[in-house]
């Protein structure tokens, strides 16, 4: 078994394997994901909706989201793997008058970002989005080249082509602890051995803070049980339909197969591993959904599932080389938005690793900007 590599990456959700693709691409040199489950995208990434969008309210999530799109919309080329990205585009429906002025700021930096966002009354809405209730919508916003993609398409064409590219990648593996030997990482131990590498990458999701603890580094990543409820088939959602982001009720619902797919943030929620699904849960997200959709009524609840958000205090990645530990470099804390920023995030980071110039400033998701004062936070989150 090969043990000395020139980068490990620690974990094999989309963000692993998009950077260790990226990484390949250069001709980094050779790579080893460690993944501690026995699949690879276990994790967060396997209880993703799969929601892709560039309405965000900072600079750096809206650059991110524009470049995962690129890759998104010409990912067979890029990677020679297939995956539908489905661009039925994100409607933000505003009804709070309070909400008004933030979401019009955010389209005014979308917009001087180049995207095309439009500004829908009620009856666009009716006419994107037809079952949806809009007696109380004051303005909703549109940018068409958001979308669905399947989490799990992607997450496999990364990994086939890693594989393709010769990186390694050994499953029930996980990283136990990290070796630092006068301030920089020299290897990984594990229950099969200890591999060496002078760069470690922490892609471990939710675990981020677990993973950095093993390195020394404290990395402010904190788990957040999410859950999602889908409904059964109903003929009142036409396949053009948009993720539709409810913002006063929290929300955001998109079609799945033949129904409905829903989730919503319960802000009571403390940081934790417990994945169990919350009883009170289907109740409160199928009371909103029938708020907004009224037609919801006629649905039965098809499945239901939780996972865990991969949070930090403002919603932004940490993408980033750690200051005191040299070569323990971080990809992680996408705060809810990693899989349609793992693309972007995977580029920007092999860029860095390989000691390229970043084709986005990504000097905002710096991990010591916690102790530097940090950015503004992220207020688009759902
Ligand atoms: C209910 C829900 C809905 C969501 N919806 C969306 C959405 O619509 N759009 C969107 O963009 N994002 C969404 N997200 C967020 C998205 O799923 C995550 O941001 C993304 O999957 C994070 O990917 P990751 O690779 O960083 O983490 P993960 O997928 O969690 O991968 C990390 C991997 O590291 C492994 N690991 C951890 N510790 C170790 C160790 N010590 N050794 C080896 N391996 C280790 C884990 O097993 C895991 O496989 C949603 C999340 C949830 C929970």
């Amino acid at each position: 078994m090969k043990t000395n590599y020139d980068a490990i990456v620690i974990g094999a959700g989309i963000a692993g394997l998009a950077t260790a693709f990226n990484l390949a691409k250069f001709k980094f040199g050779d790579i080893l994901i460690l993944e501690k489950e026995m699949f690879i995208g276990s994790g967060a990434t396997a209880k993703c909706a799969g929601g892709i969008r560039a309405q965000f309210s900072s600079k750096v999530n809206v650059q991110i989201s524009l470049k995962s799109i690129e890759v998104f919309e010409h990912f067979e080329e890029i990677t020679g793997e297939p995956a539908l990205y489905d661009q039925v585009g994100y409607m933000f429906v505003l009804t709070d008058p309070a909400t008004v002025d933030g979401y019009m700021k955010a389209v005014e930096l979308q917009r001087s970002l180049g995207m095309d966002v439009k500004l829908f009354g009620p009856d666009d809405v009716t006419r994107i989005a037809p079952p949806v209730r809009t007696d109380d919508i004051i303005k909703a916003t549109f940018f068409a080249r958001d979308g669905l993609g399947d989490p799990h398409e992607y997450l496999q064409g990364y990994f086939r082509a890693c594989k393709r590219l010769g990186v390694d990648v050994l499953t029930e593996t996980p990283a136990t602890e990290i070796v630092v030997k006068n301030g920089q990482v020299t290897a990984v131990k594990t229950p099969k051995g200890e591999f060496a590498a002078p760069i470690v990458i922490n892609a471990a999701g939710p675990y981020a803070k677990v993973v950095g603890k093993m390195a020394g580094v404290k990395v402010p990543v904190d788990p957040l049980r999410r859950q999602i409820v889908t409904s059964g088939e109903v003929d009142f959602i036409p396949p053009t339909m948009p993720m539709v982001v409810d913002v006063s009720s929290g929300l955001y619902c998109h079609k799945e197969s033949k129904g409905l797919l829903m989730g919503w943030a319960d802000p009571n929620v403390k940081p934790g591993f417990d994945e169990s699904q919350d009883p009170d849960y289907n109740d409160n997200i199928l009371m909103r959904a029938m708020n907004r959709i009224p037609k919801m009524e006629e649905a039965e609840v098809a499945n239901s599932w939780a996972g865990l958000y991969e949070t930090t205090p403002d919603h932004h990645a940490i993408i980033g080389f750690a200051d005191d530990v040299k070569g323990f470099f971080i990809v992680s804390g996408f705060s809810g938005h990693g899989f349609m920023h793992a693309p972007g995030a995977g580029i920007v980071a092999a860029e860095v690793i390989s000691g390229r110039t970043p084709s986005i400033d990504i000097t905002r998701l710096r991990l010591n900007r916690f102790i530097a004062g940090g950015v503004e936070e992220e207020v688009n989150v759902i």
